[in-house]
């Protein structure tokens, strides 16, 4: 058995198990400064620091763990530690923990290297608490303003700022971040994968090549609330049927393109009673394609499409843009080196967002993907066998190799 091992599945993963865990919807749920998040940042503080690393927090919220002296051109590694409501164990942890285990066999095989390193854990990569996906990268990068994110608000009417001060962040600092971006000579983030690829290639690893582009949007279908019982059915302004046919419209546009994926995965139903037809319906639509181009024509049409619905109903819509992701072609040149010195490892192309792919604007980035037998993502079915797991540790130890 191999020493990454531990329980049967990769050393450090055994040791967050059990953090996070969500009975109501299984799996997990981790999200950025509530407590269980809390407790990884904890926890990853303290394995890198048993490996020795240097950890510090930036203005962002983001952890970086360095290997010998914090510089430039640094050689940087790592993903995320948050998840989705009821997401998988390694969406995210597995890039981090991959990372340190990577480093961990480096020092264990008497290796120094020659260029600064680096682990780092982003925060708020599924956008779960305050909505926005990839918000530490986005802030680094200036991809997001501070402004604006200073104002994002929880479920709970929490404001992002007074978030980062209960986490002990100064939300004045908050933004873009030049010196930890010249910090970062590249950037290499491994990851689950989110899809089929690995499985129908019949391989354990990929480099990735693309990511779609992709964006979110806020619906808010406003009607008449009124009595269940008191109100005819031809009398009606129902925004909870209004947003129904949206759904299928919704469905049906990204049916029409192939390629183009459209969801919608969450609402909100005001007042949500049993007895009362509701007053409005919040539904926040995720679409992608691979293009910007497609992704506007696809949105386009849904809003056509939802309009014509909700209007049918008596009911009237509103959209608003939540985020928004140009699609991401990574580094080509390091990609085909990256896939060369893992003994010609597939590209694969993803429609999952990622911190790698936010930073691919500002420095050179690049993906691995490990495979997920189950094809299943931001789902506790998420899966990655513990063989698969150490392929992804023994490449991501190999390409660090090169590297430094
Ligand atoms: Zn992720």
């Amino acid at each position: 058995m191999s020493e990454l091992l531990a329980d049967g599945m990769l050393a450090g993963l055994d040791e967050i198990a059990g953090t996070g865990r969500d009975a109501r919807r299984g799996g997990y749920s981790r999200h950025v400064w509530q407590a269980a998040e809390l407790e990884l940042r904890a926890w990853f503080v303290e394995r890198a620091g048993r490996i020795g690393l240097d950890v510090e927090t930036d203005r962002n919220g983001n952890i970086w763990a360095w290997w010998g002296t914090p510089g430039p051109d640094a050689v940087v590694t790592g993903s995320h530690l948050d998840s989705v409501p009821g997401g998988g164990a390694y969406d995210g942890p597995l890039g981090v923990v991959s990372a340190l285990d990577a480093i961990a066999r480096l020092q264990a095989a008497g290796f120094t290297p020659s260029r600064p390193c680096a682990i780092l854990v982003f925060a708020e990569e599924e956008g779960s608490r305050f909505g926005i996906a990839c918000l530490g990268s986005r802030l680094m990068t200036g991809a997001l303003g501070a402004d604006r994110a200073r104002a994002l608000v929880d479920a709970d009417g929490v404001t992002l700022a007074e978030a980062a001060v209960r986490a002990g962040l100064d939300p004045a600092h908050l933004g873009t971040d030049r010196e930890a971006l010249e910090r970062i000579g590249l950037f290499v983030e491994l990851h689950v994968e989110q899809g089929r690829g690995l499985i129908d290639l019949g391989q354990p690893v990929a480099v990735a090549s693309s990511i779609l582009a992709h964006g979110r949007w806020r619906l808010t279908v406003t009607g008449q609330g009124n009595h269940a019982g008191a109100t005819l059915m031809a009398d009606r302004r129902d925004p909870m049927v209004a947003a129904a046919r949206a759904v299928l419209a919704v469905q049906d546009a990204a049916s029409a393109r192939p390629g183009t994926r459209a969801t919608v995965g969450r609402m909100n139903i005001v007042p949500g009673g049993t007895n009362v037809i509701a007053s409005s319906v919040q539904a926040w639509l995720d679409a992608r394609a691979e293009t910007d181009e497609e992704t506007r024509a696809l949105l386009g049409e849904i809003t056509a499409l939802v309009d014509e619905a909700v209007a049918e109903n008596g009911c009237s819509v509103a959209v608003v843009e939540e985020s928004w992701a140009g699609s991401v072609h990574f580094d080509p040149e390091l990609r085909d080196r990256f896939s060369a010195a893992l003994g010609g490892v597939p590209a694969l192309p993803t429609g999952a967002g990622h911190d790698a792919g936010v930073l691919a604007a500002s420095v050179p980035s690049a993906m691995l993907f490990v495979r997920n037998p189950t094809g299943i993502s931001h789902s506790p079915e998420e899966f990655a066998t513990a063989d698969d797991c150490v392929a992804g540790v023994e490449a991501l130890e190999k390409l660090l190799r090169t590297l430094l």
